[in-house]
């Protein structure tokens, strides 16, 4: 960590100094000049943010209320099991889709909803390359082809337009991903999906609570898909949720999370009609993410508020270029994003994240280190044991070497993260921006 440490400092301030001018360090520098709210925190100044965050414990009674009644059954199976229906109920109060199945995680939801799509071998499905890797980890156990779409510029989410180019006869599906919690075009998307008879799959892993253009997130796409992991708005350490309403989908989210079952179904002649894996979450789990979901709304209209104070607070800053959020939607902000514009600016990136730090600001440089299909895995094409089989039957020419989406590597060279929790106050993120606002002024070119 840089902040707080005298040797990183130096080697910090020596390293930037030769494209620092000596004026605009002049007045940091001298001596005796701490109350300059210009200082920076590297060279001695005080900090833009001062306050303590506290975020509240993120479980507490009504987790405990569920854990309690759970303790009581003669069953911690999902199938009937109370928990799982009330998880289910709750869910539907916020995402009001008909088939609703709990399972293990947002990659598992992923995945089932790419199996009941039925994605087939070298079939191509399109998705963004600045993403968690459950995005497509689905598609490749499906033996299906994942092809990289560019992001736009201030968005980081599908470039319709650049979907569109990509589109081939191989293309059966979209995966949009609502990165931060932000919304992508759904409109867009959906209209170039019944153009070409696509099937749209949300990736709402990020996005708990969000609204597009008033819809609540999921229920634009055929499927929605859901992360419970640990990071995410809420959570029982690792779990998902698929769901639909489409009737030809919605028994097949069932066999393909849970070992081909159709549970609760009469049986159509026994025996296995569909292989699959078992991505079940228990009736634990489904009692914790019961406990949570009751704590939803608040979680995403605090984060909704904070991200958009902050937007509102750094938008006029030369060189930032902060969330671009449509304003009919409703973004949560699993974390904050904004750009830099380098040529703006007499230090990188990184170097401005590190400032921005040392300022008390909670910012990293970076979201995940290069486009998916930059990653040794994709560019080896070794996906299993070593190989692709997709490839290797000539049911593909994807190179993910020669792959590229220019913006989305801009994006990544670029971008700086903001921490937003629900436990921040509006007087903590005016403080943020205004670190990023003196950082800003004092390294503007
Ligand atoms: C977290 C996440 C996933 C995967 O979810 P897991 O529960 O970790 O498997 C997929 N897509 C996005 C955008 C995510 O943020």
């Amino acid at each position: 960590m840089f902040h707080g440490s005298p040797i990183h400092r130096r080697r910090f301030v020596a390293g930037a100094s030769g494209m620092m001018m000596a004026g605009a360090f002049g007045t940091a520098t001298r001596a005796g000049q701490s109350a300059d709210p210009a200082r920076l925190a590297i060279h001695d100044g005080s900090k833009a943010v001062q306050q303590p965050v506290r975020r509240a414990p993120r479980w507490g009674e009504p987790e405990r209320e569920r854990l309690e009644a759970m303790l009581g059954q003669g069953s911690l199976f999902y199938w009937n099991g109370p928990q799982t229906k009330l998880l289910i109920e709750r869910f539907r109060t916020f995402c009001p889709l008909e088939y609703v199945q709990t399972c293990s995680s947002g990659t598992a939801a992923i995945h089932i909803a790419v199996a009941a799509a039925g994605i087939e071998l070298g079939d191509e499905v399109i998705t963004s390359p600045v993403t968690d890797i459950g995005t497509v980890i689905g598609v490749l156990y499906q033996g299906g082809v994942p092809v990289f779409a560019d992001v736009g510029a201030g968005q980081c989410n599908l470039d319709v337009e650049d979907v569109r180019r990509r589109i081939t006869p191989k293309t059966k599906a979209i995966i949009p991903v609502h990165l931060t919690g932000n919304p992508c075009d759904m409109d867009a998307i959906m209209a170039l999906a019944e153009e070409h008879d696509l099937v749209v799959i949300e990736d709402c892993c990020q996005a708990w609570g969000a609204r597009s253009r008033g819809r609540p997130i999921g229920t634009v796409g055929h499927f929605a898909c859901f992360s419970l992991q640990n990071s995410k708005h809420v959570t029982c350490g690792d779990g998902g949720v698929v769901a639909t309403s489409h009737p030809a989908y919605g028994p097949l989210l069932q066999r393909f999370g849970d070992k081909g079952a159709a549970r609760g179904v009469t049986r159509e002649g026994g025996g296995f009609r569909a292989f699959a894996t078992n991505y079940r979450m228990s009736e634990p789990q489904a009692a914790v993410v019961a406990g949570q979901l009751t704590r939803l709304e608040e979680i995403a209209a605090a984060r909704a508020r904070l991200g958009n104070l902050l937007t509102e607070q750094i938008r006029d800053i030369p060189g930032i270029m902060p969330h671009d959020v449509h304003p009919d939607d409703r973004a949560v902000y699993w974390f904050y994003m904004f750009r830099i514009d380098p040529e703006a600016f007499r230090i990188n990136r990184d170097d401005f994240a590190r400032t921005l730090r040392a300022e008390g600001a909670p910012a990293a440089g970076g979201y995940i280190g290069v486009p998916l299909y930059g990653e040794p895995v994709f560019r080896n094409h070794g996906f299993f044991a070593g190989r692709w089989p997709v490839k290797e039957f000539g049911l593909t020419e994807m190179n993910f070497a020669k792959h590229s989406c220019p913006e989305a590597e801009a994006i990544l060279r670029t971008c700086i993260r903001i921490t937003i929790h629900e436990g921040m106050t509006d007087e903590y993120i005016l403080d943020v921006a205004k670190a990023i606002r003196k950082v800003a002024a004092h390294f503007a070119v």
